[in-house]
């Protein structure tokens, strides 16, 4: 995965001081890197007989679209607070400081369907697990967890253990 590794900016110091942003954009105005990391994700999940991608805002929603066309499921957003407009179930989650909440349509998932999660970035994890749990909270099950970038020094995977997780793109440290 060098290729795509090539294709990830770091920016020091974004959104604020001490974070090492990693930058996707170049990846995504790259036709190989897009569809390097697009088909990569989606052969993971081939045979795992899909239902819907679910893609957590934003940039999640980029790959989990495409992912779920050619898995022949359909795509769900999972949102930050206030922006999807019919009936939510809502789940917060504790940030360094303080909360934050994330959203899916009450009707968006059922009983049975089979789920991948799909975001950019797999940070502390707290986002991806809160995902999991709206998923799980409305019956159906996660069959996977699939990220472009696993930042490992902050230990997300320890914290998704018990969910199938792939990452492309590995950082020991930032
Ligand atoms: P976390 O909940 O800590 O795993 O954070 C994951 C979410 O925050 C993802 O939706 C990422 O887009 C974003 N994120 C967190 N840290 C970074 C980072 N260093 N670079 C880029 N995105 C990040």
């Amino acid at each position: 995965m060098k290729a795509l590794t090539d294709l990830i900016r770091d920016i020091p110091d974004f959104p604020e001081p001490g974070i090492m942003f990693k930058d996707i954009t170049p990846l995504l105005a790259d036709h190989n890197g897009l569809q390097i990391a697009v088909g990569a994700l989606t052969e993971h999940y081939r045979e795992a007989d899909v239902t819907l991608v679910a893609g957590i805002e934003s940039r999640g929603f980029i790959f989990a679209t495409p992912i779920a066309l050619t898995l022949g499921a359909g795509f769900v957003p999972i949102r930050k607070p206030g922006k999807l407009p019919y009936d939510v179930v809502r789940e917060e989650y504790e940030l360094e400081y303080g909360t934050d909440s994330l959203e899916i349509h009450r009707d968006a998932v059922k009983k049975g369907d089979r789920i991948v999660i799909i975001d950019d970035v797999l940070a502390t994890g707290g986002t991806a697990i809160t995902a999991a749990k709206l998923v799980e909270h409305l019956g159906a099950t996660v069959v996977g967890i699939g990220v472009m970038v696993e930042l490992e020094y902050l230990g997300g995977r320890q914290r998704l253990d018990g969910y199938e997780l792939i990452s492309l793109v590995q950082y020991e440290n930032p």
